[in-house]
């Protein structure tokens, strides 16, 4: 059987697999398309393009869990944090870099690596034998789009993120909203309270009503929106088609009864369901949107019960193309229909070029353990990495499975604290600190390491 790992896809996750794979002793091949096959979002053939902003967001290790991200990457070796870092940008508490030497820098890295070959070309479908990585992003090409598709079902591919905003469970005010499903349904009392209410008079739905009219908006990409209006309108263009279409579409209030004001029927009812089995993520029914999130985070806030509503992350629409992991990849990340190919980046469902660095980057390594005959235990769940993958290969709810940022509520609480707006500094302190110590001890842990320097 061939030792050689191949990649597809030499974005964030496949050029930080790669680096790992090769540092630990495994010969690679990056297939990438760019510059022969374009993407209408990406302009130059270097591997590592950053997209969009030029940021790589909070790199306070303490406070913040894409910080802690950082963190976790730089320990690992990380190539896309070490570049980073040699072309960082002032940028206050933020890691900014010069985005064109920086995916230089990258390329250069694995161009020059002695175990690393590129090779210009699209893959169009999934190899049966071999050692694998797909890493091919939210801009996956339509020829392996397909392919995937055929091997998953289509209804496991999405090619649109349709995103409600999901706000941690303890920032929600609880003296307003209520934990109630439509008519009561459900054999058990956990099925009879799985949505949380959060209820508005007619004054208040009105002055809804007028903030999302109103609300600033982003634009569609060109060529980004085919097939998206099936059935995810964002809540803003449901208002555009008349007022009280929110009313008998996500924000109906039949079947409900607020428990704090029993003889007052609710004008509208906007719903929240657990995003999590932790519980302690819920997201916003119905809602996605595409406010800007300054004008969302405003909207939202309207809604009684979240006046202080802290957002895990913001609702959004665009092209995305990505599998329902929890269902479908293995905690190897593999597939579980064919385990020779592993899935890394954001077309697991996770969402940004941080998350899709580090699950390229713990891909990377599990495939190269696998193939040295070594396989790697999975990561701790306390960790930032553990989390995330916990997350999207199984504590997710697969249904309603939408991509997802690392944050705080991926975590396991630490126990006896103090939870709240005010204990937060120090829970996300506790937090951090457990998940430096258990990532550390797995990383020792890891028989074969990651070494070579950029
Ligand atoms: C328009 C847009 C804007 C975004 N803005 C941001 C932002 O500001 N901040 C942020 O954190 N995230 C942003 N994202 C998300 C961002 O794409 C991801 O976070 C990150 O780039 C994903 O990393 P990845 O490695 O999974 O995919 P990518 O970095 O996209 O890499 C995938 C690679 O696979 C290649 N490829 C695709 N199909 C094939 C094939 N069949 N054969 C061979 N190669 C193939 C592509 O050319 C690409 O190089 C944005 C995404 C989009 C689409």
């Amino acid at each position: 059987m061939t030792k050689t790992l191949h990649i597809v896809g030499g974005g964030m996750a496949g050029s930080e697999a790669a680096w790992q794979a090769a540092n630990m002793g495994v010969a690679v091949v990056i297939h990438e398309m760019r510059p022969k096959v374009k993407t209408f979002a990406h302009r130059t053939g270097d591997l590592a393009e950053m997209v969009c902003s030029n940021s790589f967001r909070s790199d306070d290790s303490e406070q913040n869990a894409v910080g802690l991200l950082h963190w976790e990457m730089r320990a690992a070796n990380g190539l896309i944090m070490q570049t980073a870092d040699r072309h960082r940008l002032p940028a206050g508490g933020a890691l900014a870099v010069d985005r064109d030497p920086f995916a230089a820098a990258v390329t250069a890295a694995l161009r020059d690596h002695p175990r690393v070959h590129i090779e210009y070309n699209e893959i169009t479908a999934l190899p049966e034998g071999g050692h694998w990585i797909f890493a091919t992003g939210p801009l996956t090409s339509a020829g392996l789009g397909q392919a995937i598709a055929a091997e998953t079902g289509s209804d496991a591919l999405a090619f649109f993120d349709a995103i409600a905003p999901i706000v941690y469970f303890d920032s929600i005010d609880m003296s307003q909203a209520w934990m109630q499903s439509r008519y009561d349904k459900g054999e058990t009392e956990a099925e009879r309270t799985a949505y949380l209410n959060c209820p508005m008079d007619r004054d208040q739905y009105e002055a809804f009503i007028d903030a999302l009219l109103v609300a600033d908006k982003t634009q569609f990409h060109e060529g980004e929106t085919a097939g998206y209006f099936d059935g995810c309108l964002p809540i803003e263009v449901m208002a555009e088609r008349g007022r009280e279409t929110l009313r008998f579409g996500p924000m109906k209030p039949v079947g409900l009864t607020n428990p704090h004001r029993p003889d007052e029927k609710p004008y509208a009812v906007v719903q929240l369901r657990r995003d999590n089995a932790l519980g302690t993520l819920y997201n916003i029914v119905g809602f996605q949107t595409k406010m800007k999130y300054g004008a969302q985070t405003e909207v939202l806030r309207m809604i009684p019960g979240l006046e202080n509503a802290q957002f895990a992350r913001l609702g959004g629409i665009h092209r995305n193309t990505f599998l329902n992991s929890p269902t479908l990849l293995d905690n190897q990340m593999r597939l579980r229909s064919r385990p020779n190919i592993r899935f890394a980046g954001q077309i697991t469902g996770v969402e940004g070029y941080v998350e899709s660095s580090a699950m390229g980057l713990l891909a990377g390594r599990m495939a190269a353990a696998e193939i040295l005959g070594q396989p790697l235990a999975p990561p701790p769940q306390d960790s930032a990495m553990g989390a995330l993958i916990h997350h999207i290969t199984g504590g997710a709810e697969a249904k309603t499975f939408q991509p997802m940022n690392v944050n705080f509520g991926l975590f396991r609480p630490v126990d006896g604290l103090k939870g709240g707006r005010r204990g937060r500094k120090d829970r996300y302190k506790a937090y951090t600190d457990r998940a430096k110590e258990a990532w550390k001890t797995w990383l020792e842990q890891s028989v074969l390491d990651a070494t070579q320097t950029v």
